[in-house]
């Protein structure tokens, strides 16, 4: 039988006394995933459960907003360049769905500047290296899935169950 929680997982010791699962896929990604692998086949506890569930989530969430090129499907790819600063990925311009004309459009009009592909999910933050950086694509995270900037347990645990 499938696990699907109806409230967030609230730690209650370790690193993170009293925050939530959900709160934590934004603040430390890395974190869970570090646990995540060190599961075993067989999820014995809520914990595990829950973990499993909100990786799985992570990497499934979709955009509400649609492509700028064929204005019909919703965006699922952010192009990174080199010369832009980082930061600038944070706009919803610097991405495309997943239809090929599209993204070769976008790489296209990037020219030389084209760096990097990566999928919106939340797994992308791993092909990150620096810290900030992670930091800037977990905002453009929440910018494309329209969140708010201040997440609260219960807004979060939406996002990752609707
Ligand atoms: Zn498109």
């Amino acid at each position: 039988m499938p696990y699907i929680p109806s409230e967030p997982y609230i730690f209650k010791s370790g690193l993170y006394p009293g925050k939530s699962m959900e709160i934590l896929m934004f603040h430390n990604y890395g974190y869970l995933i570090f646990m995540f692998h060190k599961l075993g086949q067989v999820k014995r506890t809520i914990f595990e459960e829950h973990l499993a569930w909100i990786i799985t989530q992570g990497e499934n969430r979709k955009s509400k907003l649609k492509c700028r090129f064929c204005n019909t499907q919703i965006i699922n790819t952010f192009l990174i360049r080199q010369e832009i600063p980082f930061r600038y990925i944070t706009r919803a311009y610097n991405t495309s769905c997943q239809d090929n004309f599209c993204w070769n459009s976008l790489v296209h009009e990037a020219g030389r500047d084209y760096a990097m592909k990566l999928p919106i999910k939340f797994s992308s933050i791993l092909d990150l290296q620096k810290y900030s950086y992670k930091r800037i694509f977990i905002r453009a995270l929440r910018n494309v899935f329209l969140l708010p900037n201040h997440l609260t347990n219960e807004v979060a645990f939406r996002f990752f169950a609707e």
